[in-house]
């Protein structure tokens, strides 16, 4: 038997094998063996040497935001090259705009495939009751079956997107019904924030106390102060109580959870027998506000250290089953304004995401590695409908793999990241844990610090996914 490359005498990890040492055969873009260790060994066309290393099921960020800030044309190469550096394979990017989908998306399509170096995936906003009318359109003919629900937009969406809907709970109600009646498993992405209250706060004059003062970590606070954890946590329990309505809290996924308060009231929901999926960020469990300053601005903010505390306390529990990192590429002259409150939402971090929960979820003894896996992986497939194509480590599944050395220690600079911004929020942190190989579909797409995949090797991944085994 020959393979294609193999992979040989490395610790396998996945939530199905545990830890196993072993050799991984790939022909053509799936896995065609696992095999004891060193068995492989001379049977490769290309052969990589994982003695010592721990072999994963590639990253998954669900998260991004390409195209926000620069086009998806640009963003579509540099991020996604950025993301196989730090062992990213697929990335779930969200989009969001007023008008027909039908018309809009297939230049969006045009603009992903000849740039993207490893799959991804679409979820679209549902802004109006146009958009409801295409759910069918876009699950049948686009093979797009994830959807988002802002709460942040609620009211002001005509004046911000143009379109004739306020954003209420019948609009919402209309969609879910929808949703829940399709044939095909979907995924509702939530963002949590109860409007009235954030609105009402970002006017108070109590909160513009803090911007007269010269204090940077000041300002952080008023971006806390604006956002409340309360504000999130009620906004999360009161849209998964409409979805549960419909049977469909199963399918309700409750993206950048930044709150120790709604991760506690999450578990307290679960175990009420609620299905709600919960996600949250690297920068919530590797940051607190007091670090943070105009680079860091982000809806929701970065919390307290008790937050961070409590947010990986309910990832190793199981309440929290995600992670991403709501990544946007943004260059730091046009990120910094005036001050935190005045600078431009969101930063690049999807390639530091594994890196970040091996080194300060695994090595610091808070998670298992086998968990670092579900949370960067497994579940994510799971929740987005790409598993097991994606996201395990099992004969005729996708090679797409990441090789990792737990010892290997990097520090965080732009230019290691070889990506399309020129800070990161990590600038300078020592990170101990960095893929010294990435596989797309069985290509060597990352090795030893260099990207040798081709530009559009990624495609978009049709869902429901057609998988045979
Ligand atoms: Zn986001």
């Amino acid at each position: 038997m020959s393979y294609d490359v193999v992979i040989t005498n490395g610790t396998l990890v996945s939530p199905e094998l545990g830890k196993l040492r072993g050799d991984i055969g790939i022909t053509g873009e799936e896995i065609a063996s696992i095999a004891n260790p060193g068995t492989l060994e001379g049977q490769g066309t290309e052969e990589i040497d994982a003695t010592d290393k721990h072999v994963l099921p590639g990253a998954i960020d669900p998260h991004t935001h390409h195209g926000i800030y620069r086009g998806l044309e640009a963003d579509a190469e540099t991020e996604s090259r950025s993301d196989l550096v730090g062992g990213v394979t697929t990335i779930g990017n969200y989009f969001r705009r007023a008008g027909s989908y039908e018309e809009i998306l297939d230049e969006y399509f045009a603009e992903a495939e000849p740039n993207y170096y490893h799959d991804y995936f679409f979820s679209l906003g549902l802004l109006s009751y146009e958009h409801i009318e295409e759910i069918p359109y876009i699950i049948d003919e686009l093979g797009i079956t994830s959807f988002k629900w802002y709460k942040n937009y609620k009211d002001v969406a005509p004046e911000k997107f143009g379109v004739d809907c306020e954003m209420h709970d019948d609009w919402a109600d209309a969609f879910i019904q929808e949703l829940a009646a399709q044939d095909v498993p979907t995924t509702l992405g939530h963002h949590s924030e109860n409007m009235e209250i954030t609105s009402a706060l970002g006017d108070s004059p109590y909160l513009d106390t803090g911007l007269d003062d010269d204090q940077e970590y000041r300002d952080y606070d008023i971006l806390v102060e604006q956002f409340p954890d309360y504000a999130e946590a009620q906004s999360m329990i009161a849209s998964g109580a409409l979805a549960r309505q419909h049977n469909y809290d199963d399918s309700f996924y409750a993206v950048h959870i930044s709150a120790g308060k709604t991760a506690d009231e999450l578990a307290m929901l679960q175990d009420a027998g609620w299905d709600i999926i919960g996600e949250t960020c690297t920068h919530y469990l590797t940051l607190t506000a007091e670090e943070c300053d105009e680079r860091h601005n982000v809806n929701p903010p970065v919390r307290s250290k008790a937050d961070q505390e409590t947010l990986w306390d309910r990832v190793a529990d199981g309440t929290i089953s995600c992670i991403g990192t709501d990544h946007c590429a943004n260059l730091e002259d046009d990120k910094i304004g005036e001050d935190v409150v005045d600078s431009l939402p969101g930063f690049p971090s999807s390639a530091t995401m594994l890196p970040l929960i091996l080194s300060e979820g695994v090595t610091a003894g808070r998670i298992s590695l086998e968990r670092a896996v579900a949370v960067t992986s497994t579940n994510t497939a799971k929740a987005f409908n790409l598993y097991p194509k994606k996201g395990s480590l099992q004969i005729g599944t996708d090679a797409d793999l990441t090789v990792v050395d737990m010892d290997e220690t990097k520090t965080v600079t732009p230019e290691l990241l070889q990506g399309g911004a020129d800070y990161s929020p990590y600038d300078g942190r020592e990170v101990t844990g960095w893929p010294t190989h990435t596989l797309v579909r069985g290509t060597i797409a990352y090795a030893n610090g260099e990207v040798i995949a081709e530009r559009g090797f990624g495609t978009h991944i049709d869902r429901p996914i057609k998988y045979d085994n």
